[in-house]
């Protein structure tokens, strides 16, 4: 028996920022030279977050930025954040530039002098994410950056804690969930990368683990956000992968659905796919999706955290790759996208 699938919550639940504003930022700007034409920064904020305004936050999309290495041919460059093998490193720091700047420079915020500054005091922590459950304070990294660093100089793991101003914690993904924590009372932050395997090193719930351990951080001061992943009607797995998930989570089987994927011509023509073979390998037959954004909001409850203090956006990357870079939709042929959260510098 499985239980009843969640209802995605509404599109509204999904902050879109000002694209005015961030676009104002990046339209139409030359990058590095390229003289690539941008299309408008599109960041995606959890909106019952913008009451704290020393909170920084978001989720790139492909739009913005000045790649082309992805669709190549198109008009508008896009916006890579990860040092990939087919895209520019020049394209990636300026698209790395223009993304944490329209962060900084949130909606709503009158002091664009300020802000500007701002963006020159924060550097952006990255991890060389290797699918485990590691937590790092983000302090004890190596400033990352914007700019440079070779993926070997960088530390590994999967989560990064700050609580401090300056900071931006970046998870790069395309496809696995990116989760971000804030505990809103200690004004600290946290980030964490989230792919099948980190879900099983149970990631998210070492990390508040941490934050409560170390931190003292209550768990009704805590708000997180599940971004944009791919969803369980993409996301198929072998039988192997719930295995594994059975043998760490009681509730593994409210995890797993068997679909029939829809597929127009099979659907129109199922006699041509009856073919003989063996029971039980029938292209007909069903397969096994693993909701990676629920197994990641049940270890968020299970540490503690509210249920309305959990935002999911419920954005699946594979099923819209005009929006999102997706490694299993575009069989590795793409981008990363850059999740990030971090404490804003006290005013100058
Ligand atoms: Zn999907």
């Amino acid at each position: 028996m499985r239980s009843p699938r969640r209802k995605p919550a509404p599109a509204s639940r999904v902050g879109r920022s000002s694209k005015k504003r961030a676009g104002s930022l990046a339209k139409k700007r030359p990058g590095a030279g390229s003289g690539v034409e941008t299309s408008e920064l599109e960041i995606l904020r959890v909106p019952e977050w913008a009451q704290y305004d020393w909170l920084v936050h978001g989720f790139s999309t492909r739009s913005g930025g000045v790649s082309t290495a992805y669709r190549p041919g198109e008009h508008c460059g896009e916006l890579n954040l990860g040092f990939t093998a087919t895209d520019s490193r020049e394209h990636v720091v300026r698209n790395r530039e223009l993304f944490v700047r329209a962060l900084i420079d949130a909606p709503g915020r009158a002091k664009r002098g300020a802000d500007r500054r701002k963006t020159a005091e924060t550097t952006l922590k990255l991890l060389r994410q290797i699918h485990s459950g590691l937590v790092h304070r983000a302090e004890a990294l190596v400033d990352a950056s914007v700019m440079s660093t070779e993926p070997g100089d960088m530390v590994r793991g999967d989560g990064m804690i700050a609580t401090g101003p300056g900071m931006l914690l970046g998870i790069q993904t395309a496809d696995c969930i990116p989760v971000l924590i804030v505990d809103v009372r200690q004004r600290i932050v946290a980030a964490f990368h989230a792919g099948w395997r980190g879900t099983l090193a149970r990631i998210v719930e070492r990390g508040v683990g941490r934050l409560r351990a170390e931190f003292g951080s209550q768990p009704g001061n805590l708000m997180a956000a599940i971004g944009p992943g791919i969803g369980p009607c993409c996301y198929s797995v072998g039988e192997e992968v719930q295995m594994e998930f059975r043998s760490q989570f009681c509730y593994a089987d409210d995890l797993f659905q068997e679909v029939f994927d829809l597929d127009p011509i099979k659907e129109k023509y199922p006699m041509l796919f009856l073919t003989a073979r063996a029971p039980g390998h029938s292209n007909l037959g069903p397969s096994l999706h693993l909701d990676l954004p629920e197994a990641n909001r049940r270890q968020l409850l299970d540490a503690g955290l509210a249920p309305e203090k959990i935002h999911p956006l419920n954005l699946c990357t594979a099923c819209d790759t005009k929006r999102f870079f997706s490694h299993r939709a575009e069989q590795g042929f793409t981008g990363r996208m850059l999740s990030a959260i971090g404490i804003r510098p006290a005013s100058a």
